[in-house]
């Protein structure tokens, strides 16, 4: 593929309810969302990383620096823009996944646009339905953690993920697991403990959990592989990851048993696929997680969940619980409460309203630099 032209621009959203993570609050989104335009057509990925180096080292503002200076100007220069090769143009720039993630992706989009195909089925999946979780993020009381858990399970999500951090932990577990005993739930750490905290988290136990997610920073691998060891409940690997060789370490020291899988960490697309293949082959299940996307970040993310192994609910819920307005059309929405499906046109079968405040746009095209 030719490519042309690489746009960036810095688009804002309002949520329609604030959300509250280990770190901070949000009120409103800001993201990065990449254009490829050649041949034609037009492809498009919304970068995950977020306005803060907490989640990830890179942030929107790094991942467009390393675009404008490094990517976008490697791929232009090269002539032929290629999912499936770039990560080989890029092989001199250290890290910074979500950056070459979101290019990336946006080739990926280009490339089944091209083709003339679903996005899900360039990427090995297929047309059909994918079930949904939602998450609770840290409230300010139970009675709340309760009200908001009850309203995404009358809405119809299939799991709820509740953020947890030290002091928040095994009472929202206990009291969500009491008034919803047969709810799936996952307990997302986001790294927030160490090894101090394995009889603490040990306690999760009891609750009949669907996993304790990301409980350790990644550089305590040994301390994860010990909770797992020590667990009945399986440790879902979020952070941890993020390539096909960290899964592989991480599986070879029994360290999780379900895997949450995030296009922007590892580096795109086709990492995530091999991440997805490796754990199909070592029968640990997995799903796509996703960081309040707007509409073009929320439908890739649907492509990549429609793959075999993906078999435990996917962050890809319909826009109206996350965005008046996400940017995009037509908007993700239940087909059946706690099912979505992706669309049948070419790419992700979406585009751009042009309705969100642009905060910064960048064209890039070859030679200019
Ligand atoms: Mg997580």
């Amino acid at each position: 593929m030719k490519i042309s032209t690489i746009t960036l621009r810095l688009v804002t959203a309002p949520l329609t309810r604030p959300f509250e993570n280990r770190w901070q609050r949000y009120e409103t989104w800001t993201k990065l969302i990449v254009e490829v335009e050649g041949e034609g057509a037009v492809g498009r990925a919304e970068c995950t990383a977020m306005e803060t180096p907490f989640y990830n080292y890179e942030t929107i503002v790094t991942a467009w620096y390393v675009i404008e200076e490094y990517l976008g100007p490697l791929l232009l220069a090269a002539g032929e823009g290629d999912p499936l090769t770039c990560l080989h143009l890029w092989r001199e720039i250290n890290g910074h996944e979500e950056a070459k993630g979101a290019l990336e992706t946006a080739l990926w989009d280009l490339r089944a646009r091209l083709n003339d195909r679903p996005l899900s089925v360039e990427l090995g999946g297929a047309l059909r339905p994918v079930p949904v979780g939602a998450t609770a993020g840290i409230e300010s009381s139970i009675d709340e953690l309760l009200s908001n858990v009850e309203a995404n399970v009358r809405a119809g999500y299939r799991r709820v993920r509740l953020k947890i951090r030290p002091g928040w932990d095994v009472e929202p577990v206990r009291e969500v697991h009491a008034a919803f005993p047969a709810l799936p739930v996952i307990a997302d750490a986001n790294a927030a403990y160490d090894e101090s905290h394995l009889d603490a988290l040990t306690a999760l136990d009891g609750f009949g959990l669907l996993a304790v997610e990301q409980p350790f920073p990644r550089h305590l691998l040994d301390a994860t592989a010990e909770l797992q060891h020590r667990l009945s409940t399986a440790v879902c690997l979020d952070e941890q990851l993020h390539s096909v060789r960290e899964a592989q370490e991480a599986a070879r020291l029994g360290a999780y048993r379900m895997a949450n899988i995030k296009t922007g960490r590892v580096g795109g697309l086709g990492e995530s696929v091999r991440i997805h293949d490796f754990c199909a082959a070592e029968g640990i299940p997995t799903f796509v997680g996703g960081k309040w996307d707007q509409g073009i970040g929320r439908w890739t993310n649907l492509a990549l969940a429609t793959l075999p192994n993906m078999t435990l609910p996917s962050d890809v819920g319909p826009s109206d619980t996350y965005y008046d307005d996400d940017g995009a059309a037509p908007r993700l929405a239940f087909e059946r409460p706690g099912w979505v499906s992706p669309l049948p046109g070419a790419g992700t079968g979406v585009e751009p309203t042009g309705t969100l405040a642009v905060e910064r746009e960048l064209k890039l095209t070859k030679g200019e630099r």
